[in-house]
């Protein structure tokens, strides 16, 4: 129609374009999941702005992705009738990356020895992965409800340039063309297509098609022009429980979550009542990369979804921030569905809903610790850090959440954080009320405090804490269940009656020398005194009960206070 636009990618794009395509070598076949997963997303959306706007399903109300590929022209497409896209809009989501996510990918990437593929699709590079495979990709796209004559044609080879052009497009929807490189023709199989399909996308909740075989088998040219739904198509919380296999649970999650690897748990509820909902949560068993980050970009990461038609996805609105790495889908029955994120924010049913989705984290979490040690221990592995976050930011379960920490300790078992303070308790001495512990920058620097001597001479069990967040944590966590918690760096150490004596006598005995001493040291100190802190070295520095730890004040000064 027109002649074509030539422009070039924003610096971003290539790059990202380069990194995803160099990186994904050893799981090339995602592209197929990712560009399924856009047409799926796209589907979701026209079928949300259709509430409001029934006029934009018109004609064609029935949602699905088509699959097919041209063994000639070596290409595979992948077609949906979903919402489409206008000019602006093609320019903005293909040609210029928008989320910070992906900035903090590119730095993560950057930072990485060998990038790890199930990054991709977590920040949004997911069309790019078309490239892995396509040494050139042809987008048609039309938004629904603009004229035929508003399609547009994108194409680009990935290496910094792409033009675009208006053509006439009858349907509304997107198409994506990809022209397969040389080597890559393994997938211009219908028998390799229908099984990825099955593997990665299965519970994509739009039919997805193929073209159907007359004889069902392997012969393109047997095509007969009529199309077979390949996946499940179901929305699989909507299910009974008892009706759902392990293997459907595990492949839900992973389409859902972009993930290779299976979760660690999952919990299934439906809520009946005045208000009704159903939740399906899932623990991951390595960090997503967002939450190792420390990122707060995570709305990723918990779809909303009202009487099964994706509204958003609202993880920051339905759970709290340091159950980040939750995945999985809440279907509300009774909000209202033009809700926005403004108003879902102040929404009093949601409250209702987040309080129960954290309710059901933790039990997880708990059914974990009690019955399944090898999980609950690969769980602390990657999340107990985030978990601990909980201790300051969510007063309400904070004893349920510090039952859940787990720590190294001079008890325990080497570096390895398998202490909880409950198994603390249980070893306390007679007479003991304190939960001792020693802060510092490394488990070698904790294990080796020379405060520790007195409590290892009187077989006193403490905590060894190493992390960044710990300090932070211990302003939160004075005290669980009615014991205090307190750093052995700080104020008095429990004596028996003999030591006191011992301690007062020597005290006695010593005063010519601490008078020397506090001459000697002057303004440096505010006090010397005689203690039964050390056993072998000849002296230590104490602080005062209000006094800021070393390692805090350290990183107080690091960060510049
Ligand atoms: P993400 O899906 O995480 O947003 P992608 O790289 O997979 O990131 O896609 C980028 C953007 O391109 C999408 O957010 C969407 O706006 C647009 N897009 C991609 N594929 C389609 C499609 N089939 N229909 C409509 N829009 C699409
Ligand atoms: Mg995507």
């Amino acid at each position: 129609m027109s002649t074509p636009e030539t422009r070039t990618f924003e610096a971003e794009v290539a790059q990202v374009l380069h990194l995803v395509t160099h990186s994904l070598y050893s799981h090339k076949e995602i592209f197929l999941r990712e560009l399924v997963s856009n047409a799926s997303d796209a589907c979701d959306k026209l079928r949300f702005e259709g509430l409001a706007n029934p006029d934009l399903m018109s004609g064609d109300g029935e949602l699905h992705i088509d699959v097919s590929f041209d063994e000639k022209a070596r290409t595979i497409t992948i077609a949906d009738n979903g919402i489409g896209m206008s000019r602006q809009e093609v320019i903005e989501n293909i040609g210029t990356i928008a989320s910070s996510g992906t900035r903090r990918f590119l730095a993560a990437m950057a930072s990485e020895q060998k990038a790890d593929a199930r990054l991709i699709g977590q920040f949004g590079v997911g069309f790019y992965s078309g490239f892995v495979v396509a040494d050139r990709v042809t987008v048609l796209t039309r938004r629904a409800g603009d004229p035929a004559d508003a399609g547009v044609k994108w194409e680009s080879d990935g290496r910094g340039e792409y033009t675009l052009e208006a053509v006439e497009r009858p349907q509304r929807g997107t198409e994506v063309i990809l022209h397969l490189k040389e080597d890559e023709g393994e997938f211009l199989s219908a028998w390799k297509l229908r099984e990825l399909i099955h593997r990665y996308s299965d519970h994509v909740a739009f039919p997805i098609r193929m073209p159907k075989q007359a004889d069902g088998g392997e012969g393109e040219e047997a095509a007969t022009g009529e199309w077979e739904t390949i996946n499940s198509a179901s929305a699989l919380w909507t299910r009974s429980k008892s009706e759902i296999t392990d293997e459907e649970y595990q492949g839900f999650y992973k389409s859902l979550g972009h993930d290779f690897a299976d979760p660690l748990a999952w919990s299934h509820n439906r809520v009946e009542g005045n208000q009704s909902f159903t939740t399906l949560l899932y623990l991951p068993s390595q960090p997503p990369f967002d939450v190792m980050m420390g990122g707060r970009d995570e709305r990723k990461g918990l779809k909303l979804y009202i009487k099964r038609v994706f509204v958003m996805d609202a993880a920051e609105e339905l759970l709290p921030h340091y159950l980040r790495f939750v995945r999985g889908v809440v279907d509300a029955d009774d909000l209202p569905l033009n809700v926005s994120r403004e108003l879902l924010q102040q929404n009093r049913q949601l409250e209702r809903i987040k309080a129960s989705c954290t309710k059901r984290v933790l039990d997880l979490i708990e059914s974990l610790a009690k019955n399944e040690p090898e999980k609950f221990a690969t769980f602390i592995k990657a999340f107990g850090n985030t978990l601990k976050e909980g201790i300051g930011e969510d007063t309400a379960n904070r004893e349920r959440i510090a039952k859940l920490l787990r720590f190294a300790s001079t008890k325990g078992d080497g570096a390895a954080k398998s202490v909880s303070l409950d198994d603390y308790i249980g070893r306390m001495a007679d007479g003991q009320d304190t939960i001792w512990y020693v802060t510092a920058d490394s488990h070698a620097a904790a294990a080796g405090s020379p405060q520790l001597e007195a409590f290892k001479a009187r077989d006193i069990e403490v905590l060894l804490l190493s992390d960044r967040i710990d300090e932070w944590m211990l302003g939160y966590l004075r005290e669980y269940d009615g014991r205090k918690l307190q750093s052995v760096a700080k104020g008095e150490l429990p004596l028996d009656e003999e030591a006191k004596k011992q301690q007062e006598e020597a005290a006695k005995q010593a005063e010519p020398l601490v008078a020397r001493l506090k001459e000697l040291l002057g303004e440096r100190v505010s006090d010397v005194r005689v203690s039964a802190r050390l056993t072998d070295s000849p002296s230590c520095l104490v602080l005062s009960e209000f006094d800021m730890a070393p390692h805090f004040a350290r990183l107080m000064r690091e960060a510049g206070q």
